[in-house]
């Protein structure tokens, strides 16, 4: 299988050498927070396998949630025909989401709900007689997908700079930068500081150029892709009040954040603020079935009608938009959140977390130790206090990963930052078991 593998499968990052030089691992099993390979070896899935998985591999209500659907409908079109676990799920996702966001639009992955938010709000700005505002601003290491759109508002040059003569123009702006961390939060002054600069560097932006920016998109509270950074809540606050003030969509990208990943539902809620569209995703199905969802407001809706001369539809549907069974098992992870009271455990397990963080602080070289919800973080650094990397020809982050592999862990790196996304279902003595572990690779690295 594994030849066949390497001769026939295009993986992505298939031809990057950290992935070229190693057969993939050929997971046979996938049970809570377990993968196994075909040899029977045990990893932790800690990075809940690209940051989609809420409630472990294989939960058995979920199992149940798609063989019921399947009884009834398996797959339908979506435009001139609706169908029960669709309805029942905008309905939920309405409930749930910050308020004043009232109709829900189906997509298939987080990169085509970034697309769909773009052109509604593109759309959105042409119908009410705004035609100049035809552009975007995204912030400096966001990634918001692999389409040519969200590539175009994708901040990290890795994806960004070989397509460029693709790509639409738009506006990156400055994130905040965080200089010191203590218990994983920033201190309180060193949030001060990234928020007022990075809010100033917005306020200029908008002041010379609002009147042809339609949509701001940005990652709430974590920048997951582009290196687990986070970011204070007042910076988000901030951000919407800038939106609000100069008439500038904000567009939040919670395809990897939201559904608890960092202590709240969703990472709005952190700054007690609503989006002009919130884009949801891998969680939303507990990171089982391909789902998308972007949400608007009223407002934005109410901009598109056809009366057949203006033609302000929305023009944008997907074949699989709304897949009743990717529908019946986002519903039932949304029921299992309220059954199982999974956000009272994501707190506690938060919590434990934070409580472990002190355990990497007398590694010499792990610096900018950071964490929020289940999301915890820290870099691989020369010396701490000036955060000098080390040459990134050393792969460092690559040999981390293979090391904990042996380890039955999986830390996948983002270069040289090491991260942990965990699930839901992980409990406190699985926690203190990843860290233990994780200790132990780092120490036999040298690390310490
Ligand atoms: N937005 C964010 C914030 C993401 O992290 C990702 C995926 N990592 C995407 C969008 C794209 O989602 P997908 O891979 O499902 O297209």
């Amino acid at each position: 299988l594994l030849h066949k593998d390497r001769e026939r499968v295009w993986h992505p990052f298939t031809q990057m050498k950290d992935y070229a030089e190693r057969d993939h691992l050929l997971i046979e099993k996938a049970e809570g927070l377990y993968l196994y390979d075909a040899d029977g070896n045990r990893y932790y899935d800690t990075v809940s396998s690209w940051w989609v998985n809420v409630h472990g591999h294989g939960h058995p209500r979920i199992k149940q949630a798609i063989a019921r659907q399947l009884e009834d409908t398996d797959h339908i079109m979506f435009s001139g025909f609706t169908h029960r676990p669709a309805i029942e799920l905008a309905d939920k996702l309405i409930e749930i989401a910050p308020p004043g966001l009232g109709k829900v639009f189906y997509s298939d992955n987080g990169s085509t709900a970034v697309e769909v938010a773009l052109k509604m709000s593109f759309q959105y700005w042409q119908h009410v007689g705004r035609p100049g505002k035809t552009k975007f601003a995204f912030l400096e290491h966001s990634y918001h997908g692999d389409t040519l759109g969200a590539v175009s508002v994708g901040g990290v040059d890795l994806y960004h700079a070989t397509f460029r003569p693709l790509l639409f123009d738009a506006y990156r702006v400055t994130a905040p930068r965080i200089s010191r961390w203590e218990n994983g939060s920033p201190t309180p002054e060193a949030a001060e500081h990234g928020v007022a600069e990075a809010l100033e560097a917005v306020k200029r932006l908008f002041e010379s150029s609002a009147d042809e920016i339609a949509g701001f998109i940005i990652e709430p509270m974590v920048q997951a892709a582009g290196g687990i950074l986070i970011h204070p809540a007042a910076y988000v606050a901030g951000v919407r009040e800038l939106c609000t003030r100069y008439e500038v969509h904000l567009i939040a990208d919670e395809v990897a954040v939201g559904f608890g990943r960092t202590g709240t539902m969703f990472a709005c809620e952190h700054a007690g603020i609503t989006p002009d569209l919130l884009i949801l995703s891998k969680g939303l199905t507990a990171g089982i079935m391909p789902l998308a969802a972007t949400l608007c407001t009223d407002r934005i809706y109410e901009a598109f009608y056809d009366d057949y001369e203006t033609m302000k539809t929305f023009f944008h549907g997907h074949s699989f938009t709304g897949n009743p069974l990717a529908c019946a098992v986002a519903l039932e992870s949304l029921r299992l959140f309220e059954e199982e009271r999974v956000l009272e455990h994501v707190r506690t397990i938060s919590e434990a977390l934070r409580g472990q963080l002190p355990r990497f602080e007398p590694f010499r070289h792990l610096g900018n130790i950071r964490q929020l919800g289940m999301i915890a973080a820290f870099d691989l650094v020369q010396d701490t206090e000036t955060g000098k990397a080390f040459p990134s020809s050393e792969r460092r982050g690559y040999h981390v990963y293979l090391e904990a592999l042996k380890e039955g862990l999986i830390l996948r790196p983002l270069g040289d930052t090491i991260y942990y996304w965990l699930p839901h279902c992980t409990s406190e003595e699985q926690l203190h078991d990843i860290v233990d572990r994780t200790c132990a690779v780092l120490e036999r690295l040298g690390y310490r």
